[in-house]
Parts: structure tokens; sequence; C-alpha cells
């Protein structure tokens, strides 16, 4: 009997930026599936019913992009112990008897691309600085505390939204710290990360010395367009090992095509090149 056809897609708003249907179907034809991963221009005040018409038009599932990952909690009928502590779900699975269940793989796949570029890295190395503390920020805090994390630096703009985040997440780790100590508080990191905005195309360079910053440290970026911000290109020719945000992108994918169309997918050159390709 031929196998059933499988749908999944991305819901967002807007959607058209999103690289999630080239990546998810580059799969699909990789492993010779049948099935489809469609784009779904969601506005915020529609969510509640195109999540409820999973079901109804039989797909397996979807991702949730801007604006809809912290509403669509309250729209599942489950959502995982991680999920619970980022508040927000970037995967939804709808099981063969119509329950759906919500998930964030978000933080977990930026760690995991930490880790294929330093495989021997540990949250535990010592003290972690986040600059940041918008959506992106939260699923890392949490990973690197499911992780082994002792103490992250939560450096951001508005101090009262770090104040806020460290709070919410766990203030006996997470330290907030003011922006214009941004350069102080990085010269015993294991990690520097940027979640904030600055650097991405068109926008301003982030603005931070790394005089101070240890050769050993490892140094992210979750934006990869530009593939190197003038922030990683700063930290590699001063000797650390950068990872851009790319890599996050692919392996928050990973577990969610496993769970929508039953192949845990591989990560190749030719998929890098695929993705990087469309914004040429
Ligand atoms: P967000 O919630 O809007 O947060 C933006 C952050 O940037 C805030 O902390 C904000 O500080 C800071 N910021 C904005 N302008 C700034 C400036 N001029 N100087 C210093 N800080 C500034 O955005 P997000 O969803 O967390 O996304 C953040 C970045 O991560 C984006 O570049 C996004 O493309 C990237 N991202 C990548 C992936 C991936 O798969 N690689 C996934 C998610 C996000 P305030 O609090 O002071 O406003």
């Amino acid at each position: 009997m031929a196998q059933d056809f499988i749908l999944a897609g991305v819901m967002g708003w807007p959607i058209a930026q999103s690289r999630s249907p080239i990546l998810h179907n580059y799969w699909i034809e990789k492993y010779k599936l049948n099935g489809r991963y469609v784009p779904l221009a969601v506005k915020p005040e529609n969510l509640g019913d195109a999540i409820r018409g999973l079901r109804a038009l039989g797909f397996r599932g979807c991702n949730l992009t801007m604006p809809h990952k912290q509403m669509a909690m309250t729209m599942v009928d489950r959502v995982t112990d991680t999920a619970k502590r980022v508040g927000a779900v970037n995967c939804i699975v709808v099981e063969p008897d119509g329950k759906m269940w919500g998930t964030n793989n978000d933080g977990n796949g930026w760690y995991l691309s930490l880790l294929e570029v330093a495989p021997s890295w540990k949250p535990s190395n010592g003290p972690v600085a986040i600059l940041g503390a918008g959506g992106a920020a939260r699923g890392l805090l949490v990973t690197l505390i499911e992780n082994g994390a002792k103490e992250i630096r939560l450096i951001n703009r508005t101090f009262e939204k770090a104040e806020k985040l460290a709070k919410d997440i766990d203030p006996s780790i997470v330290k907030p710290i003011a922006w214009d100590k941004r350069a102080d508080v990085i010269g015993d990191v294991a990690l520097l990360t940027n979640t904030t905005d600055q650097g991405f195309i068109g926008k301003p360079a982030l603005d931070i010395s790394l005089d101070r910053l240890p050769k050993q440290a490892l140094v992210s970026d979750l934006i990869y367009t530009p593939p190197e911000t003038a922030f990683l290109a700063a930290a590699r020719a001063r000797g650390n090992v950068t990872v851009n945000g790319l890599g996050m992108l692919l392996h928050q994918a990973r577990p969610a095509f496993e769970a929508w169309f039953g192949v845990m997918p591989e990560i190749t050159p030719d998929l890098r090149a695929a993705i990087m390709a469309t914004f040429k």
C-alpha cells in the first residue's frame, strides 16, 4: 500500500522569510518521502483556529515562529517540561489519536551546534555571558541550566528585561548585568553569545570590546545572515573558536522532522549550502 502523504509546515506572521520549508523539503526529497512542508501565513488572531485545524487537515504537526511561540503554549493538549520552562513552543506534534503536544527545540538546537564545533565544551566549564534578553535568550538559558551551567551573566540594553528574565528562569544562576558593563564582565567566561539582532544584515554591528575575553572562550552568534558577523570575525581574528546561528536552525529542525516524518535527518555541507544560497 502506498505510504500516506505526510504534511507539516511552519506558522508565522509574516512567514515568507522562513527557511524552514527549504530545509524540511530538502530532507523530504533526500529521504524519498511522500510529503510536503508548507509555509502557513497565520495572523495572531487566527492562531487558535489554525492550530485546531492541523487535526482536521491531517497535518502531522508544525513549527511556530514569530510571533506565535508564546501564545501557542495554551493551544495544545500538553507541553513538554522544556517548553514549560522556556514559556514557548516552536514545534507541535499531532498524535494519531488527534492529541497535540508542543515542545521547544531552539535551545537544544543551539547547544548541539556548539558541540558540533567544540565537542568537549561544557556549560560547567566556567561563567557564561549572554548578550540580549529577548525570546531567543530564554531558550538558551533553559538549555544551559539543564546542561549544568553554574553562572550565567545576562547582559541586556534594557536592564529591567534582564532582571525579569533572570527571575523567571533561575535567579540563583542567571545574573542580570547592565549593558554598559558588557566589556568588563567577560574576562573569565567560557562562552560569549550574541542573541541581540545587532550584526544582522542591515543593522549596525554589535558594539562590544573583546579585549578582556579569554582566548579559549567559545564565541557564538545566533545570526547567520551574514554567515560571519563583525562580532564573530573579531573573535575569530583573536583566536577564539566561533559558531554562527545556522547550526541552531538546522539542529532544532532534526527532532521535529523525525517526529513528523519518522526519519532522523542528517545535516550535510550540501544542506548548509542550499540554505545559504537562498540569501544570495
Ligand atoms: P527579540 O525578542 O526581539 O530580542 C532582541 C534583543 O536584541 C533584545 O535583548 C534587545 O534588547 C536587543 N537589542 C535590540 N537592539 C539593540 C541595540 N541597538 N543594542 C543592544 N541590544 C539591542 O528577538 P529574538 O527573537 O530573541 O531574536 C534575537 C536574534 O536571534 C535575532 O537576530 C534573530 O534573527 C536570532 N535568532 C536566530 C535563530 C536561529 O535559528 N539561528 C533563532 C531565533 C533567533 P532590549 O531588551 O533592550 O530591547
